[in-house]
């Protein structure tokens, strides 16, 4: 400590820009020290919380939370994404960290958070699915000419993609691809669609497996699982080549091939 003192003492009178590097360097390892008493420092491209939320945390925060747990619910359809951390964002915390070998205690804290942003990439996409396979259908692109603006089908496609990532860990980590995302009005005419469902608001993904695994009837069945309002597999008309899953606050499966 004292011989690195002096050297840098020695450093100042020799050159004023490494005395200035060296200032810099120790003002970055004081912040560094400061930052290690609170919630780790990461910075995100997509997304970094700042403190640790638990049963009855309130804010964007806990929005933000709910958004990336949403599919660690468990058999249900609907889960709120409100910004209140009540029991239900408790359960989907407690399996999220049980998926991903973390200890199930309900509080996302900064292990949790790791796993969030090792899944999370820096624009927000999910780590298995990309932004160029949801985006519009029809070789369209982009996401304006839907039923809503173009900022909602992104914030819509993003929730979808989160539950989608719950499904594929819930399938045993096993690759899905999305063969159909958002659809802008025509582009949902033009494949058969009313121009006015679900894929019209990016809040739906038409999903398979590579090479017939998981199969359609698997996809749908543990979607039962994943917080996904519509789940359209084998036996529900136009769905025998892919399984349908949306965000929709609503119950309506049916795969009646697959028992669903
Ligand atoms: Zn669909």
């Amino acid at each position: 400590m004292k011989r690195a003192q002096t050297r840098s003492r020695t450093t100042r009178s020799r050159s004023p820009f490494r005395a200035l590097v060296a200032t810099l360097a120790m003002l970055a390892s004081s912040l560094f020290v400061v930052t290690l008493g609170a919630t780790p420092a990461h910075a995100d491209g997509c997304y970094t919380w700042g403190r640790s939320l638990s049963s009855g945390s309130t804010g964007a925060d806990v929005q933000q939370l709910q958004i990336r747990v949403a599919g660690w619910h468990g058999s249900s359809a609907t889960f709120a994404i409100d910004g209140s951390f009540g029991p239900a964002t408790t359960t989907a915390v407690t399996n999220f960290q049980r998926a991903y070998g973390l200890t199930p205690d309900g509080i996302a804290g900064p292990a949790t958070f790791a796993k969030i942003y090792a899944l999370q990439d820096d624009d927000c996409s999910t780590a298995h699915f990309d932004w160029s396979e949801v985006d519009g259908g029809c070789g369209a692109g982009g996401y304006s000419g839907g039923t809503v603006s173009a900022t909602t089908v992104k914030e819509n496609l993003k929730r979808a993609m989160w539950r989608a990532e719950a499904l594929r860990q819930r399938l045993g980590n096993k690759p899905l691809r999305v063969t159909s995302g958002f659809r802008s009005v025509s582009c949902d005419k033009a494949v058969g669609g009313s121009g006015s469902g679900y894929h019209t608001y990016g809040m739906a993904l038409d999903l398979v497996g590579f090479s017939g695994s998981p199969s359609f009837c698997q996809i749908a069945s543990a979607a039962r699982y994943t917080s996904f309002g519509t789940i359209l597999g084998p036996g529900y008309p136009g769905h025998n080549d892919h399984a349908h899953v949306d965000i929709a606050n609503r119950k309506f499966w049916s795969a009646s091939s697959c028992g669903i």
